[in-house]
């Protein structure tokens, strides 16, 4: 059985659905909450139904929409396969990203000293230490590495 809150819900939903209101029902949800809620939702559902009606459109062929449906369930595997890849990448572009400036300022001097130094007394003789250092060698591999990883993250996003 069906209970209702206001005895006017019957008339009001009719009057939503048509859109024809009487003066006193007008008045009535105009002042009564249960009433006012009752027709914004008939008014929803009436706007939905609507629009399921203007789209009510001839259904595409059904292979197609296998096909579809197969392609999209290829790429969300890979999606889901590729993004733990492409979250360590971007790990990887960070770590580049942080340790570039912490040693920028010291490669730069370092560069600059060997490019400028016409005295190769000084900047050549630290060059092969330089070169030799593990520090040098580990901040030099994960700048390769993370280019090689933004190059990677970039040719994701073309496809
Ligand atoms: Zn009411």
């Amino acid at each position: 059985m069906k209970h209702h809150l206001c005895a006017y819900e019957d008339a009001v939903a009719a009057a939503a659905t048509s859109g024809v209101w009487t003066p006193e029902l007008r008045a009535h949800r105009d002042g009564c909450m249960t009433c006012a809620e009752l027709t914004l939702v008939v008014a929803a559902l009436a706007a939905d139904a609507e629009q399921l009606a203007d789209e009510a459109i001839p259904l595409p062929d059904p292979g197609v929409l296998w096909f579809r449906a197969q392609l999209a369930e290829r790429e969300r595997i890979f999606k889901r396969a590729t993004s733990a890849i492409v979250w360590v990448q971007r790990v990887a572009v960070a770590v580049v990203a942080a340790i570039g400036l912490a040693f920028a300022p010291g490669l730069w001097a370092l560069i600059g000293k060997f490019v400028a130094g016409l005295d190769l007394g000084s900047a050549a003789a630290g060059l092969p230490r330089a070169a030799g250092s593990p520090t040098l060698v580990l901040v030099g591999s994960v700048l390769v590495l993370g280019g090689l990883a933004l190059w990677e993250l970039t040719a994701v996003h073309e496809n």
